[in-house]
């Protein structure tokens, strides 16, 4: 059982969370609605059963991440639910 002075010992988690994502890019463009290459974090892209991905690297956040995607697909563009910021349609 946790007890609550171990909790003040514990390193802010949650910030560093939100300091980046490990990020994918689906490789089968015909599973997408936007029939382009649509990049995922690792957690939406598993929730998906996205099984043929590039993983493409650890990103601040999906802006950067789809700019690396485009080195392997130009017509890639952010999840509308995970990559809203760089959602094009
Ligand atoms: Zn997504």
């Amino acid at each position: 059982m946790l007890t609550h002075a171990a909790d003040i010992c514990q390193p802010r988690i949650k910030e560093v969370n939100h300091m980046g994502n490990y990020y994918y890019v689906n490789d089968n463009r015909t599973l997408n609605p936007g029939l382009h290459h649509e990049v995922h974090t690792e957690q939406h892209a598993r929730l998906l059963g996205i099984v043929s991905k590039t993983y493409l690297g650890y990103h601040f956040d999906e802006v950067d991440a789809v700019a690396e995607a485009k080195r392997y697909y130009s017509d890639a563009d952010g999840c509308v639910v995970c990559c809203p910021k760089a959602h094009q349609g």
